[in-house]
């Protein structure tokens, strides 16, 4: 769920403040039953090498088709995230020797990839929203998967990932800390599961990031980065940028220089060290490939994938806020999953927008969470928490016997009403009956009346308390008060 994000926080060095500069590159698999150039399966968890064609495993003289499916979410993707979509893209080869990537190179997109500049609105509970800068998205094969732990002496190859199509998404520098870092990651991946082109699971490895990291005083130049690879999850991904931007002040600061590398992230110890040294582009020998031609999209296309767009999660927040009155915290709290919204909308209907979202964010997040469910293995139906909100506005019962019902409501799935009745919980309204229950209180303490008539007038809340314990916490409070003061002139 949303966690806030601080104002920037310095790394404060014997030499004074550090900031930290922070850009992503997003691995985000596309969401489709096919690979980027074959027509092999993408299901997870088959058995190895079972998704595998003959392109796949760059049998000679196998040549890639590209998958349109794939074009068409990268292009969605682009325009959910404020980007250029560019009309005219290249695929290229990248050269590199691997023992899981049988053709030698892995097709990407270099100069001229899908999609060019856009932005991402990130949010935190300040209510101050940032604009992170993307650089580009373009499209790209997966690579297989190298299995050193499965025989004493041998490795296996399992090419079921190789070719999946993925989208990079590379940010600019413009993330301050690992908290933005992190809002950026979530928030990408609301975006692509809201327009369906990524699932964002990151325990499959749909979406993994590669941080790269620098630090420099203040406002000054930027410093050298190095890039840490392969994370996927967004806790790693903080622990690692930490870690990473302490280390390079701590060189700094004793007079060092930074190595521009890549380094991987021990998740044992949350240390990073170093892979090898940063390799350039013409590393690679891009070229493009001979088998594809160039990619030329025609605006029809681009305009019929705008025209479907759904409605985003930051026109949501927008629309949540106006439509019930909930603040923008809440709505980025709601908005953070589609499912979240569609619960949100269904129990909120004819009731308070504020109280709804209360019960949903504090109490049912909270049991979920305690009782380790996912959200979709929810018991409490968006109608029965209509029901039990109800049940409060028209003072049947109270604020909290309502969380009382509510927990029985998330162990047995049954309806406040019926709960309510079951147990008679119902509120106390009727006058008479809390006059009843006030006499009995009075009478009781005749001490503290005197005490109170005299001028002790704190002894009031104890009045209070009296006659809610008497009534089994049923007595409507507002009337407790009333007739209590009342009877106490
Ligand atoms: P490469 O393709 O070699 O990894 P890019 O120029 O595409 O290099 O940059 C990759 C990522 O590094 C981008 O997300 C960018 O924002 C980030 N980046 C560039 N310079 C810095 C820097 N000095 N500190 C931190 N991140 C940086
Ligand atoms: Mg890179």
């Amino acid at each position: 769920m949303t966690k806030s994000i601080e104002k920037t926080p310095y790394i404060i060095g014997k030499t004074g403040d550090w900031e930290m500069v922070i850009g992503l590159e997003i691995h985000a698999q596309v969401l489709s039953n096919s690979k980027l150039f074959s027509g092999a399966s993408t299901e997870f968890g088959k058995d190895p090498n079972q998704n595998v064609s003959l392109i796949d495993a760059a049998m000679p003289g196998m040549l890639p088709v590209i998958n349109k499916v794939c074009i068409e979410k990268a292009i969605k993707s682009g325009i959910a995230l404020n980007a250029k979509i560019n009309k005219f893209s290249v695929f290229d080869r990248k050269n590199y020797f691997y023992a899981d990537l049988p053709q030698g190179y892995q097709i990407s997109q270099y100069k001229d990839p899908i999609v060019g500049e856009g932005s991402l609105k990130i949010n935190n509970s300040n209510g101050e929203d940032k604009i992170i800068g993307i650089e580009r998205i373009h499209l790209e094969q997966d690579a297989g998967k190298s299995l050193h732990d499965q025989h004493p002496s041998k490795s296996f190859i399992d090419l079921n990932r190789t070719g999946v199509a993925l989208m990079e998404i590379v940010s600019k520098p413009d993330l301050r800390s690992p908290e933005e870092a992190a809002a950026y990651v979530k928030k990408i991946r609301t975006v692509l599961r809201y327009i369906e082109t990524c699932d964002g699971n990151m325990e499959e490895g749909s979406l993994r990031a590669d941080c790269n990291v620098s630090v420099r005083k203040p406002n000054a130049e930027l410093g050298t980065r190095c890039e840490i690879k392969n994370l996927n999850s967004i806790k790693f991904i903080s622990q690692a940028i930490q870690y990473e931007a302490e280390r390079q002040v701590e060189i700094l600061e004793n007079g060092g220089t930074i190595d521009q590398e890549t380094r991987l992230f021990d998740t044992s110890t949350g240390e990073t060290r170093s892979m090898r040294s940063k390799e350039d582009a013409h590393d690679y020998r891009y070229f493009p490939d001979p088998d594809l031609l160039p990619l030329e999209l025609k605006d029809d296309l681009i305009n019929k994938i705008q025209n479907d767009l759904p409605e985003l999660p930051d026109q949501l927040v927008e629309r949540l806020i106006t439509e019930y009155g909930i603040t923008k915290y809440d709505a980025n709290v709601i908005v953070e999953e589609k499912e979240y919204v569609k619960y949100y909308e269904n129990a909120v209907k004819n009731r308070d927008g504020k109280l709804v979202v209360n019960w949903m964010t504090s109490e049912l997040f909270g049991l979920l969470k305690k009782n380790n469910f996912e959200f979709s293995a929810n018991p409490i139906s968006p109608e029965h928490l209509n029901q039990l909100v109800e049940l409060i506005e028209d003072k049947t019962i109270s604020g909290k016997i309502a969380k009382d019902v509510f927990g029985i409501m998330f162990d047995t799935s049954k309806s406040p009403k019926a709960i309510v009745k079951e147990q008679g919980l119902e509120q106390v309204t009727d006058d008479n009956a809390i006059e009843v229950f006030v006499d009995e209180v009075i009478n009781n303490n005749k001490d503290k009346v005197e005490e109170y008539l005299s001028g002790k007038e704190k002894l009031f809340g104890f009045f209070v308390g009296q006659v809610m314990k008497i009534s089994q916490g049923k007595a409507n409070p507002g009337l407790v008060n009333q007739i209590l003061k009342s009877k106490l002139k």
